[in-house]
């Protein structure tokens, strides 16, 4: 015997379920067979709504009657030749009357019982397993049509029975030893009670079904047909990348069912598992798939664990108070009140100081355990030696699943610093003795993130993805964009590491996509996006709560810098080229980095000294690895090395200026550069990654700027520029008569910084600097006379974006 199940989806249209009949058809040539069919997809939720509407006095209640009729009506005149339809037919509208009648009385007397739920959800079954039989008819396949109820002996609790094992044995062994049909099609979901009266299995319960006939039967194997091929990794519609499960262990599957994988239904595998029948897990619409087989022994998959699950509407009550430290009994008090109230009880935690009991129970029992639970503990309560009942909601449960776990160490550590590195907080944790489950609570918006974050942590075959957020599409922007364009597939080949564009502005338009923003058109989708608002673009990062999320700032803007406080202590990682947070006041630098590093983001900043340079990356791994910074000499400024590389008192000083600015070496307001503030702004920052806590206030800057072109605006500036050519002019001859060049040097030294025009011999480090390039010199104890020097292109588009583009990548760890 074999025991095939078709679930609701499989049976869905008339065009699934012929496939289903197409599929039971070479399956019955095999062995004998019985065919466990569900009602068609959303059936069930549509008899359950016209029960609530009849018993809220809704007429409405026969538009969805009349809705399901036309659903079974219409698949059998598409699947069943018009000369054989007219029995099943009426049989439907037969059916359809009798649930009419049923929700009449319903209507008429505003009462709903579960036990009429029952009667009226049993017709789904009923109906679409009766269709299922027309049709292997017509394919001239002969079947007999048995109802469950009458295989199916289960208690009273009506939505939910517990089976009657032995007396289903017997029932089932007795029908099918008397009938000899090879091919018996069966209603899932359904049985009746002692006295007859029809009960269901709970929602799902088709699956339960085929496995109690499998058990019953002593079938060779148990195939669950499905709209999936095969139990995965974690559900599918909240990890796109989960992969299928080919072999699984009993316990296992059972674990991951129990917590959420709703491919099968819990109670499904310990008939068939007690009885050793292999399950396998089917796709109706991909037969060839192999799909997953569940056994004994499972295949080893090379991951510790086996798959993560997640259910969602869990509350956690808590039990806290002095007076339960070393009395026994209060746990048995606290469960004794939850199993009198029928609570399920899924996850149980108590620290050793057995100073609280913590147990995650679903959501909608909440008010029941609170009343249950204050009164068992009224006295307790009222002597002050135990709290009421603390109740927290809109939790859920991530659970890591593998029978390999218990021999593996530091699974635990894995899961729970990738979820707080995702900033994931987790309420409670459970690990069950036999180690085949790991368990945390946490907050039901964190849901998606923690699940995705745990896939990627664990089954490496995966990528990881970054969700990258840009703000600035200017020059270095859009750089940026073009660099991660062409990296992408380098990234994921060598790196496997996935970046998507999860959200873009510029200072007019914003936009966001759940599945990456085109990089190809990132300039007309961009052009159609939203009007860009600071606070929204900011907001909706923080709201969509993705995992390795990361805030690139590529402006120049002192209102975006502001926002990196709201991102970081929700662990988006915040990379900018903005050099406004780092050089605004000490004590706001400070707080960024111990933000990041309190919710376990990083800030990066690498290009705001020297672009593309690894200056700030180098200076640290120096201190991380014990040296200490004595001194820094440096050029810092890619714009005043290009500016006095090509003025020769000749073209005119201005001219190169603006020359320099068309370039794009500038800063977006070229008076910094100029006046000497940008440099000041650099080489604080290396000071303060030194450690030294420096203002710009104790920065002294020897401008060479004549003050009146710093006083106006852009225009200005460059008008006053060319009225000063003399003083230019006059600078660069003083210097190149005594063969020196002009270069523009900070220097920082024993917790004092200074910047300033210098005229360099040829003997100088700095003399043999040419175009934008940088130079920084590290004087440190390993490095105290030849200085560790860092040179090459300090400014440009191209580079800046390139080190903005490792920053991002820095984050991902890999
Ligand atoms: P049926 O109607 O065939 O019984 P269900 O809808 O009950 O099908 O179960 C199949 C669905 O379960 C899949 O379509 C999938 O979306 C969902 N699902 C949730 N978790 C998992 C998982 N870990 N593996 C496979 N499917 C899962
Ligand atoms: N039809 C029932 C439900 O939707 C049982 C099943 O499909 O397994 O819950
Ligand atoms: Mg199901």
């Amino acid at each position: 015997m074999q025991v095939l199940k078709f679930g609701g989806t499989s049976v869905g249209s008339a065009a699934n379920m012929s496939k289903a009949a197409d599929i039971i058809r070479q399956a019955a040539q095999k062995d004998r067979t019985i065919v466990v069919i569900s009602a068609m997809a959303g059936v069930t939720d549509l008899l359950l709504q016209c029960g609530s509407l009849a018993a809220a006095g809704d007429e409405s209640y026969l538009e969805k009657l009349q809705q399901a009729e036309q659903l079974h009506l219409n698949t059998v005149k598409e699947l069943i030749p018009a000369t054989q339809q007219s029995s099943i037919l009426s049989l439907i509208k037969k059916q359809c009357n009798e649930i009419e009648d049923i929700c009449k009385g319903v209507f008429l007397l505003k009462e709903l019982s579960e036990r009429t739920i029952d009667s009226i959800v049993s017709y789904g079954e009923l109906i679409s397993s009766r269709i299922v039989s027309a049709r292997l008819n017509t394919l001239n396949t002969d079947n007999t049509w048995k109802d469950a109820r009458e295989l199916i002996c289960t208690d009273s609790e009506h939505t939910h029975a517990g089976v009657d094992f032995k007396r289903t044995g017997m029932l089932v062994e007795d029908y099918f030893y008397v009938n000899e049909a090879s091919l018996t099609i069966v209603p899932g979901f359904i049985a009746s009670d002692p006295n007859g009266v029809t009960t269901t299995l709970g929602r799902g319960g088709s699956d339960y079904t085929a496995a109690i006939l499998a058990a019953a039967t002593e079938a060779s194997v148990l195939e669950i047909w499905t709209d999936v091929s095969g139990m995965m990794t974690a559900d599918p519609r909240l990890v796109p990348n989960a992969k299928i499960i080919a072999s699984i262990s009993y316990k296992e599957a059972m674990e991951l069912s129990h917590f959420g994988a709703k491919v099968v239904y819990p109670p499904t595998i310990l008939p068939v598992m007690r009885a050793g029948i292999p399950v396998r897990i089917k796709n109706t619409f991909s037969p060839g798939h192999a799909g997953t087989l569940i056994q004994n022994e499972p295949v080893k998959n090379g991951s510790d664990i086996r798959g993560i699950s997640s259910i969602n509407k869990i509350a956690l009550v808590s039990l806290e108070g002095s007076g339960m430290v070393g009395i026994p009994g209060f746990s048995r008090r606290l469960f004794e009140a939850l199993s009198h109230e029928k609570i399920n009880v899924i996850l149980i935690t108590q620290a050793s100081s057995e100073h609280s009991i913590c147990v995650g129970i679903e959501e909608n029992a909440v008010s029941k355990a609170k009343r249950a639970v204050d009164k068992a503990f009224d006295y307790e309560i009222k002597t002050g030696s135990v709290e009421p009942l603390v109740v927290e909601k809109q939790l859920a449960i991530v659970a890591l699943v593998g029978d390999n776990m218990k021999s593996h160490t530091g699974i635990s550590g894995k899961m729970f610093s990738a979820l707080g590195k995702n900033g994931v907080n987790v309420r409670a944790i459970a690990q069950g003795s036999s180690e085949r489950n790991i368990s945390a609570v946490i907050s039901v918006n964190d849901v998606q993130k923690a699940i995705n974050v745990l896939h990627e942590e664990f089954f490496e075959s995966t990528m990881k993805q970054i969700n990258l957020f840009i703000a600035g599409t200017g020059n270095v922007g859009s750089k940026l964009l073009s660099q991660l364009r062409q990296q992408q597939q380098y990234l994921q080949q060598e790196l496997r590491v996935h970046v998507r564009l999860a959200g873009l502005a510029n200072s007019r338009k914003m936009l966001f996509s759940n599945d990456g923003i085109d990089l190809d058109k990132w300039e007309q989708l961009l052009q159609h996006g939203e009007a860009m608002d600071r606070n929204t673009f900011i907001e909706t990062i923080q709201s969509k709560n993705l995992r390795n999320s990361v805030f690139a700032d590529v402006t120049a803007s002192a209102d975006i810098a502001l926002t990196y406080d709201k991102l970081l202590p929700k662990s988006v990682s915040v990379v900018a080229c903005n050099k406004i947070a780092c050089s605004s006041a000490y004590g706001q630098y400070t707080k960024l980095k111990s933000l990041a590093r309190e919710f376990n983001a990083q800030f990066l900043f690498e290009t705001n000294v020297g672009a593309g340079l690894p200056v700030i990356s180098t200076l640290n791994d120096l201190l991380r690895s014990g040296d200490k910074i004595n001194r820094i000499e440096a050029v810092l400024s890619g714009t005043l090395n290009y500016v006095f590389n090509h003025y020769r008192g000749e073209e005119d000083f201005a001219t190169v200026v603006q020359r320099a600015q068309d370039e794009g070496y500038t800063e977006p307001d070229p008076r910094l550069d100029l006046g000497g503030t940008d440099v000041m702004r650099k080489i604080m920052i290396l000071a303060r990654e030194a450690g030294e806590p420096l203002e710009m206030e104790d920065i002294t800057n020897h401008s060479f700027m004549p003050p009146s072109c710093m006083e106006g605006d852009v225009e200005n500036f460059y008008s006053e520029m060319r009225r000063h050519e003399d003083h230019f002019k006059k600078m660069y001859h003083h210097a190149a008569g005594a063969g020196r060049k002009l270069k523009f040097v900070a220097k920082y030294e024993n917790g004092k910084a200074s910047v300033g025009l210098q005229e360099v011999d040829p003997e100088h480090g700095f003399y043999h600097l040419y175009g934008k390039d940088n130079v920084v010199l590290f004087y440190t104890n390993r490095y105290p006379e030849q200085p560790l020097m860092i040179k090459g292109a300090g400014a440009g588009a191209e580079v800046t974006a390139s080190g903005i583009f490792a920053d991002i990548i820095r984050t991902a760890n890999v």
